[in-house]
């Protein structure tokens, strides 16, 4: 239905292909955005890379802190 490929703004603004957050770090983001909304934020998925940002605005995100 959706194509994860989105921009990073890490990453030179390129696209990555992002993945839900799993463990600790979806914690992060529930702790982040509450949990109504935390189903929206996708993690990059480039190796080093801890941007997470909304999928319907790659504008909208954050990263996650370091070990995450
Ligand atoms: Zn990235």
């Amino acid at each position: 239905m959706s194509d994860p490929s989105k921009r990073c703004l890490n990453c030179q603004d390129s696209f990555q292909n992002f993945q839900r957050p799993q463990g600790d770090a979806l914690e992060f983001v529930v702790a982040r955005v509450g949990v109504a909304d935390s189903g929206k934020y996708w993690r990059c998925g480039r190796s080093g890379c801890r941007r997470v940002q909304n999928y319907f605005n790659y504008q909208d995100g954050f990263d996650l802190p370091p070990l995450l």
